[in-house]
């Protein structure tokens, strides 16, 4: 079998390997990806350093040819690169080719970004003398991502990292190394200068850990979680380095009396169970009030019985499988702990054998939670969804914001007092209303509050906060 290798410096390197399972058939080998050593990341890390220079003063039409070729290509691929994805971490084949039409649109929107570069030319308070404020790249940016969402986010930190002049080390997770080799050869390939875009597959331990001890590296943009975040925070204050962290969410749905049942029930299916809950902005409370919550929890169970979990890959599946065995044991684990606590298990908690060995699993409702509970409290990362029942709009808003995390909050309602107050008081980085809490636009900021996000914002505009510096400039006219 071929050896998919680490870019470093340009050079395709790389001999030892370790094979990409398929969690809808781990029968199947999906590839066999490098496995880079801490030597092998420094010499990115020194191939990136050196590329700099150059790079940094390239033209911004080189930039945006690269970045557009490789937004073009990625969307002529979509299916197959799709169909990889579905592959290699087990979201069904719409969902996988959505998230790799959104790869291409974020180069397309980075590519168009080089083009608009641009700073400001104010008067001095002194006269006779110019300002100019602009904006530097930053130099060498890690990139550490993980395996939620394999080919979306890795596009939406490598485009702006080369769209503003950066070179770039790139250490995805182990457990999704395909789309992201995919990526990188297609930018190898597109015209990207020597070591300006360098890619390490391997441990977080090892790859990811020499990128965090390496005062070589100027920023760390992380995707992640909190645990993991916590070492990029300290190992980066440590060189005096800019990061940025996306973690973890607990992201709550408010449903109130006076919602659209059938809106209702439709986005919380969609946020809690898509993508098999493994998404960072699902939706893992329900917090709904009495007059609505019977009607509420027989028509989410009525929409859960006809979710079809199975192969990726299938026509007609709605869920797929967990990630793999370890993330399959959290979310077994968390259903025994909601059990233990009180809840009532309303719908699912039993694997399920499919044709192909898999890590299956139904969706999986608990009632009667309560917000202090763990299921309520501790982010699993699976299909599995606490409701818990409230007084009023005002206990729902209190609940909804009474957690560690903060990155998305929904409410679903038709009154548009109640809709305005939420968006003005959630404690979240982004809120949804009558709509799924996952499920983001690529062109407008994302990131979270709370112990969800610490840094600039990513996409979009926004993203030119992490990965410029600003300069003042005086001239003495
Ligand atoms: P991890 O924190 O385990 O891994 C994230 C990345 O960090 C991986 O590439 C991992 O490598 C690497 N890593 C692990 N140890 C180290 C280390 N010591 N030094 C440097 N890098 C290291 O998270 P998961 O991959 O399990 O992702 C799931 C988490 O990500 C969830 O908590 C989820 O909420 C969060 N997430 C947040 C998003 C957001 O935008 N807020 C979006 C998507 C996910 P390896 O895996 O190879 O060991």
């Amino acid at each position: 079998m071929t050896i998919y290798q680490n870019l470093i410096g340009g050079e395709w390197i790389g001999s030892d390997a370790t094979e990409n399972i398929n969690p809808s058939d781990t029968n199947e080998v999906v590839g066999l990806y490098a496995d880079g050593s801490a030597e092998d990341t420094k010499n990115a890390i020194a191939a990136a350093k050196a590329a700099f220079p150059a790079w940094s003063r390239s033209g911004i039409w080189e930039r945006h040819v690269i970045l557009k070729k490789a937004g073009d290509e990625i969307m002529a691929r979509k299916d197959e690169l799709g169909a990889l994805l579905a592959r290699e971490e087990g979201k069904t084949l719409p969902e996988a080719i959505g998230e790799t039409i959104r790869a291409s649109q974020i180069f397309e929107f980075f590519a168009g970004e080089a083009l608009r570069l641009a700073g400001e030319v104010i008067p001095s308070v002194r006269p006779n003398i110019g300002v100019e404020i602009t904006r530097d790249p930053l130099g060498v940016i890690g990139i550490i991502t993980p395996w939620n969402f394999p080919i979306a986010i890795p596009a939406w930190k490598i485009a702006p990292a080369l769209c503003y002049g950066n070179t770039v080390v790139f250490k995805p997770a182990e457990l999704v190394p395909a789309c992201s080799w995919a990526i990188v050869d297609i930018l190898h390939r597109a015209g990207l200068p020597k070591g300006v875009l360098n890619l390490v597959m391997g441990k977080g331990s090892v790859v990811g850990q020499a990128m965090l001890d390496s005062p070589d590296v100027s920023g760390i943009t992380f995707t992640g979680s909190t645990g993991t975040g916590r070492r990029v925070a300290a190992a980066s204050l440590e060189h005096n380095r800019k990061f940025q962290l996306e973690m973890g969410g607990k992201n709550p749905m408010v449903v109130l009396d006076d919602a659209d049942l059938d809106v209702a029930v439709e986005a919380a299916a969609n946020s809690g169970f898509f993508s098999t809950g493994q998404r960072c902005t699902a939706s893992s409370r329900l917090i709904v009030t009495e007059g609505i919550h019977d009607k509420f929890v027989a028509a989410l169970t009525a929409k859960l019985e006809t979710l079809v979990v199975d192969n990726a890959l299938k026509a007609g599946t709605h869920i797929g499988p967990v990630v793999d065995e370890k993330q399959l044991k959290t979310d077994t684990d968390y259903i025994e702990i909601g059990k233990q606590e009180g809840a009532k298990l309303a719908f699912g908690g039993e694997l399920i054998s499919r044709e192909t060995p898999g890590f299956y699993l139904q969706p999986t409702l608990f009632t009667e939670a309560t917000n202090e509970m763990r299921i309520s409290r501790e982010e699993i990362f699976g299909p599995v969804v606490s409701l818990i029942r409230v007084k009023d709009y005002e206990e729902a808003l209190a609940t909804a914001n009474d957690t560690p995390f903060g990155l998305s909050s929904g409410i679903a309602t038709t009154s548009l007092k109640h809709a305005t107050h939420f968006k003005r008081n959630a404690e979240a980085g982004m809120v949804m209303v009558n709509l799924p809490t996952a499920g983001v636009d690529f062109h407008v900021p994302f990131g979270g509050r709370k112990g969800s996000s610490y840094g600039p914002r990513e996409q979009g505009k926004y993203a030119a906060e992490f990965y410029t510096i600003v300069k003042t400039s005086y001239t003495l006219a």
